[in-house]
């Protein structure tokens, strides 16, 4: 990992752009030592909050934690940024799928994380939720694992947040996890998403959702815990399989290497489309006929594949 920190611009003895430090990471065309990189992230994620109103007094946060490095990384930049005593209560959820081989040790990097930090932290399982684990309800169509995962995922940490009466619910998703998003979406030709996510507003009664890391990079979040000594290397989901956000993900990295600013060209042109650009009705995210959650149809994806399931 080591490797992947120093992203010095092949230039090994080259210092941080604000000190005498050594660099870490080139970045925005900035060297930066680790500590100005710390400094860097946690200042901007500090602007975002507060230029997007992101949170407000009396804020109830339930943090989305899976136990991997945004969700990690999203909990130590909360945990600094909004300590307590400043009326925001902070909860982190973590959704047991119920994977076997895997989940457990995620889910005991989530534990460790929240007991380090002083956080209330909340596990539900597929099991509870939809009454089977996820090796079960996906028993004999595996390779549609990762994306009935993703779905059921979606609406468990909906319903955590609703359970913990949170009034946001806070996701990791970091600016290239954006940025794969909007061409997914365009490739997808699935406009809805692509000018009104869960982010964009939700309207009564959902939990609105916010993504604090979104201005900042995966190689950022990378460092910023290799830095925090956060780092470990996970094992990877038995269901993960090559899927067009990955093949998307690779093209991604190897325009913004070759043209820098690929990927932040991609985030504004969403932002311009959604301030200009409105959806005719039936286009527009609306309630689940079924169980109210947020949905692209009259019926989410979630209760289709559960109805499908015959759960
Ligand atoms: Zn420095
Ligand atoms: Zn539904």
């Amino acid at each position: 990992m080591g490797a992947e920190v120093r992203m010095t611009d092949g230039n090994p003895t080259g210092h941080c752009s604000f000190c005498r430090e050594p660099a870490v990471i080139l970045d925005r065309g900035q060297r930066l030592c680790a500590g100005h990189l710390v400094a860097e992230v946690e200042n901007r994620v500090r602007k975002d909050i507060s230029e997007k109103g992101m949170v407000a007094p009396g804020d109830r946060l339930a943090v989305a934690l899976s136990g991997g490095k945004d969700s990690t990384a999203l909990l130590l930049v909360l945990s600094r940024l909004l300590p307590e005593g400043q009326d925001v209560t902070l909860t982190a959820i973590t959704i047991d799928e119920g994977i076997a081989g895997y989940r457990e040790e995620t889910l005991h990097a989530a534990e460790k994380l929240t007991k380090e930090l002083g956080i209330t932290h909340r596990v539900l399982s597929f099991a509870c939720i939809f009454g089977k684990p996820l090796d079960a309800l996906v028993a004999g169509q595996q390779e549609r694992g990762c994306t009935i995962c993703g779905v059921l995922r979606r609406k468990a940490l909906e319903e955590g947040a609703r359970e913990i009466g949170a009034t946001k619910l806070v996701t990791g998703h970091n600016a290239d996890d954006e940025a794969q998003s909007v061409l997914m979406n365009l490739l997808r030709g699935d406009l809805t998403r692509l000018i009104q996510d869960s982010s964009s507003g939700d309207p009564e009664p959902f939990v609105p959702r916010i993504k604090p890391l979104a201005g900042i990079t995966e190689k950022e979040v990378l460092a910023y815990l290799f830095i925090r000594g956060f780092y470990t290397d996970l094992p990877e989901c038995p269901y993960a399989q090559p899927a067009l956000r990955s093949e998307i993900r690779e093209m991604l990295a190897g325009l913004e290497d070759r043209h820098p600013g690929t990927r932040e060209a991609l985030l504004q042109s969403r932002d311009v489309l959604r301030a200009h650009v409105a959806l005719p009705p039936h286009g527009q995210l609306r309630a689940c006929r079924e169980c109210g959650g947020l949905s692209s149809g009259e019926i989410c994806r979630a209760c289709q594949i559960l109805r499908s399931m015959g759960s």
